[in-house]
């Protein structure tokens, strides 16, 4: 019983740690929960900042909650005040105003930040964003607005979404990207040559092979200067070089950490009472069983309600952990779930590609199981191949097909009597 009244401390008021509330007070614990947050408004979707951008949406819609969320799942909130710094002895975190917050169970869910790039001018940083919070969301609106010319570094998914707010607005658009294809984290070269097409008949040059050697300020506004020689005016210059794990506050803590803080399945750190779940935390993949940071909101959700079900005293495990998105640019819709690239001699790849329809399908299958698949164009089977993957079914029976037939749920499940 005496489990019941423990003082709960949870750092992060996004995903992981909304959905870690939730499952504490779903088990009926009564303890208290303390909710740190460096920002000082209540959470918000840092998935949404692109249409907020755009205009489709306003300000408001960012939150996901409001006040009631906090008061319903009876939450003392501590916002405004970054932690800086955790005694696990004392079991106390640090906050940047001296205070100590004692905690018996403590979860970790800071999130990441967007990685800055190093070759800017400090004259020229008003001129330059990331794009992970709602300042970052409100600077590159305004500059949305009046903008002639914006460059983006990184062709990533932060980069292509940015575009596809600011298309339309009579922006001239250059992408600065260092690999040769764009969303090279999510996308093989054929298919990403689909979507490069759209990009460039939309409008949008594409400079592919390339790094920045810097950023300078050229009166009022930036000139990135290319390690091609271009030199590339822009009103805003937005950079999309990928998500570093907010992990500094455990340094010297002995909570173990890699890219992001390590955690076994079921979200415990290194140390007994010490949970992290989302973006910054680094658990197993469980196609690959390598240990891997995954950086999506879903994966933060679950993550953050097995955390908040182990805190409560449960003993609840994480599983079907991998990498999985879907978004949606320019009109073509992208899948992508599991494996992206196939181990030469391990995996078996078939195709399936109708460029008329703008359809690309390919799955990676290991033995009798999908271990990946990219879908563009139609994905409205992409729910029953996550479940295939995740539960890892035996889809023998459609191996030949599968990457030309849309799967059917009913027929996986019942029709075959897998299960
Ligand atoms: C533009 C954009 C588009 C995206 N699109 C998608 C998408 O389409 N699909 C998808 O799955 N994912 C997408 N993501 C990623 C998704 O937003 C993240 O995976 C998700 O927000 C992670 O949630 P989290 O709870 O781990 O952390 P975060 O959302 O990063 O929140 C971290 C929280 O911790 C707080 N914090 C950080 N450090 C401290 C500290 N030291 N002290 C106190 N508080 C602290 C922050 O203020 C914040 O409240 C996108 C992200 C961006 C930026």
């Amino acid at each position: 019983m005496a489990e019941r009244y423990k003082k709960h401390v949870i750092i992060g008021n996004s995903a992981a740690g909304l959905s870690a509330i939730k499952a504490i007070r779903k088990t009926g614990d009564t303890g208290s929960i303390v909710l740190i947050s460096a920002e000082s408004c209540n959470a918000y979707s840092p998935v949404l900042t692109t249409y907020y951008i755009s205009g489709q949406i306003g300000k408001s819609n960012l939150f996901f909650v409001d006040d009631s969320f906090y008061k319903l799942f009876d939450v003392h909130r501590v916002f405004g005040h970054k932690a800086i710094g955790i005694d696990s002895l004392e079991r106390e975190v640090l906050l940047d105003n001296r205070t100590r917050i004692t905690y018996d169970n403590l979860l970790i869910a800071t999130g990441g930040s967007a990685k800055p790039l190093d070759c800017v001018d400090q004259n020229a940083l008003e001129f330059v964003s990331t794009l992970r919070t709602i300042k970052d969301a409100d600077k590159i609106k305004k500059a949305g607005e009046m903008a002639r010319e914006m460059v983006f570094l990184g062709a990533g998914l932060v980069s292509l979404q940015s575009i596809k707010a600011l298309l339309g607005k009579g922006i001239e658009m250059t992408v600065v990207v260092g690999s040769n294809q764009v969303l090279s984290q999510q996308m093989d070269s054929d298919s990403a040559y689909i979507l490069q097409e759209k990009l460039e008949s939309a409008g949008v040059n594409i400079l592919f092979g390339r790094g920045v050697e810097k950023v300078v300020r050229n009166k009022n506004r930036a000139c990135v200067f290319t390690s091609y020689g271009e030199r590339l005016p822009a009103d805003m210059v937005v950079v999309g070089k990928g998500v570093s794990p907010n992990t500094e506050l455990v340094n010297g803590t002995g909570i173990k950490v890699n890219k992001g803080i390590l955690v076994d399945n079921r979200m415990q750190t290194s140390l007994e009472n010490v949970f992290a779940a989302g973006d910054v935390a680094e658990g197993e993949n469980e196609i690959t069983g390598q240990m891997e940071v995954i950086a999506t909101w879903f994966n933060a959700c679950a993550q953050g309600e097995v955390a908040g079900l182990n805190m409560a005293g449960c003993s609840v495990i994480r599983r079907g952990q991998f990498r999985e998105n879907v978004t949606t640019i320019l009109g073509l819709e992208i899948t992508s779930l599991g494996l992206s690239s196939p181990e030469e001699g391990k995996h078996n790849v078939f195709h399936y590609k109708d460029r008329k329809n703008d359809i690309y399908r390919k799955f990676l299958i290991e033995d009798s199981h999908v271990v990946g698949a990219l879908l563009l164009g139609k994905g409205n089977d992409a729910g029953v191949i996550r479940h295939c993957i995740a539960n890892r079914i035996d889809i023998t029976p459609w191996r030949e097909e599968i990457a030309k037939t849309p799967l059917d749920f009913g027929k996986i499940m019942y029709g075959h009597g897998i299960n």
